[in-house]
């Protein structure tokens, strides 16, 4: 009798921790934030971002251009719009920003010019453009889409591409647009340390208004934004000027389609940040959006082994945005910082600058 009352009691003990337990598990279900309905996440760069390195009026003017971006994308996705529309209006309104490097404000090739690149996907049927080396195009992110639409190609490069973009009727500009007194003094300080005699300066001097103290020319602010429609269907894109006194013709990761850009609805969007070398290399946009199709690792968790392990045992540095299956944002970076932001149709958003919350290793 007691030995049955023992069992008896054993068996209720387990019975009642079981639906403890499964209660618990019912609770968490329905504590688990629903998915968005929508959702956004933009970058304008990484790399030695320090709060030290920052005067207040530099770091107000990016934290209200990030703010001002987050807004306008949020304000659109909720209205209902296309992923590809929001991601071309985001990356357009940063090309014209000098605060960033792409379009106006990009960085200056050895030369004394510019070579600007930029490349789109998206993320319901894989479609991309690209475009490398453009010199004379204001939205080199419009160009790649244009590419992406009305050419059967998916990357073109040089002449070849500008003249594509004026046929295209995309709007042409002389060179002088894309300059800033802060881009020519950082090519020259690239320049002395390479020994290399500094070119005839075409444009300048100019007087900018958003010239802002920026100590050293380790950062890199390429511009990048990845967004989830209300159909599911994310798109994501990047724009860059490259980096300081490039020559040769070179080309980063930045219009690489699987390095800096990749999407693929369901599954996840990246842009990407930093050496593009690297990028390259590790196919770092593509490796992260397969780690989560075949691995099954959620946004944050792949972003962060792809960024903190490959990329950094590989010596290279910057960093990603990222959204998962469900448009989930992440990101993650081994810089000190990394311009950012993210919103979602449950009301969050988010912009920061600083090393906190960098991925990994918070
Ligand atoms: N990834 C870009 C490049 O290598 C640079 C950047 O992110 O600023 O061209």
């Amino acid at each position: 009798m007691r030995k049955f009352l023992t069992i008896g009691t054993l068996g209720l003990i387990g019975f009642l921790s079981a639906c403890v337990h499964v209660d618990a598990d019912f609770d968490l279900e329905l504590n688990a934030p629903p998915p968005p309905e929508w959702s956004l996440v933009i970058h304008g760069g990484a790399g030695v971002i320090t709060r030290e390195a920052m005067t207040p009026e530099t770091e107000a003017a990016y934290t209200a251009a990030l703010t001002e971006l987050v807004s306008t994308g949020s304000g659109m996705l909720q209205d209902g719009a296309a992923g590809l529309d929001v991601v071309e209006t985001l990356i357009n309104s940063m090309e014209d920003n000098p605060l960033f490097n792409a379009g106006r404000g990009a960085v200056m090739t050895e030369d004394g010019g510019f070579s600007l690149d930029s490349s789109i996907m998206v993320g319901d049927t894989l479609d991309s453009g690209a475009v490398a080396g453009l010199s004379n195009v204001r939205h080199p992110i419009s160009a790649a889409r244009k590419a992406m639409e009305n050419s059967p190609h998916v990357m073109l490069a040089g002449e070849g591409a500008d003249q594509f973009a004026a046929q295209e009727g995309l709007e042409i500009v002389d060179p002088s647009w894309f300059y800033t007194q802060r881009r020519w003094e950082s090519l020259l300080r690239a320049l002395e340390r390479r020994g290399v005699e500094a070119p005839p300066n075409r444009y300048g001097p100019k007087d900018d208004s958003a010239r802002f103290a920026f100590p050293d020319d380790r950062k890199f602010g390429t511009v990048g934004v990845v967004a989830m429609d209300r159909s599911g269907n994310i798109v994501a894109g990047t724009s860059t000027g490259g980096t300081t006194a490039k020559r040769w013709g070179r080309v980063g990761d930045s219009p690489v389609i699987g390095a800096g850009t990749y999407a693929k609805s369901d599954v996840c969007g990246v842009s990407s940040t930093g050496t593009g070398e690297y990028f390259i290399r590790l196919s770092i946009a593509y490796a992260i959006c397969s780690r989560i199709e075949l691995l099954g690792e959620d946004a944050q968790t792949a972003a962060d082994y792809v960024i903190h392990t490959s990329l950094s045992d590989l010596g290279g540095d910057g960093g990603v945005i990222v959204l998962g299956p469900q448009g989930q944002p992440a990101w993650s970076f081994n810089t000190e910082g990394m311009y950012r932001g993210y919103a979602t149709s449950g009301g969050e958003q988010v912009v920061e600058i600083y090393e906190y919350n960098k991925g990994a290793f918070d």
